[in-house]
């Protein structure tokens, strides 16, 4: 979900723009193989699939309802991946077994561990530490693992920090009779 972010200037951050970047992101993460090829199908899927985790996060963390639809996309996800060979017939050829097309089978492997890692999180016990960085516009979704962590990195804290500072001093400034 982070893979999408509003950065501290307001920008928009997508590690997912081309067929090539979602490849090496897939390939960076250990979810496809070295070498691999995707399309702009898969990049598209795979993209649909984080919206509908972000929405699903985002409801987690404000209380609020989640579309059906969001919940079918997820499970559509997790259930993705052909484990099982099937059965085919050709006539005059005879009966064989195959997966799904290769490049097919790529995404929707990958697709179906991120769905589940995603599905693990937001229904076990750690989901009540989800929460979204606090340092606006910063999107970041992040684990609060130690303490009242409120914000995704150092760099949004310390900003957050300075930003107040900056605050404190000008209300200090206004209150000096002149
Ligand atoms: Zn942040």
């Amino acid at each position: 979900m982070n893979s999408e972010i509003r950065i501290p200037d307001g920008s928009v951050h997508e590690a997912l723009n081309t067929p090539q970047e979602t490849t090496a992101w897939l390939i960076s993460r250990g979810l496809v193989p070295e070498g691999a090829s995707l399309q702009s199908y898969c990049q598209n899927r795979l993209v649909g699939l984080r919206g509908d985790l972000r929405k699903a996060f985002t409801a987690l963390i404000s209380g609020i309802a989640v579309d059906p639809r969001v919940l079918d996309g997820i499970n559509a996800a997790l259930t993705a991946a052909p484990h099982t060979p099937l059965l085919h017939h050709v006539p005059g050829e005879g009966f064989f077994r195959s997966l799904e097309h290769p490049t097919t089978q790529l995404i929707e492997h990958a697709m179906s561990v991120i769905a589940e890692d995603a599905a693990a999180l937001i229904a076990g016990d750690d989901a009540p530490l989800l929460a979204q960085c606090e340092a606006e516009p910063c999107s970041r979704l992040l684990l609060k693992t130690h303490g009242r962590r409120q914000w995704c990195s150092t760099r949004c804290g310390d900003r957050v920090r300075a930003a107040r500072a900056y605050a404190r001093k000008r209300t200090q400034a206004n209150l000096t009779p002149r």
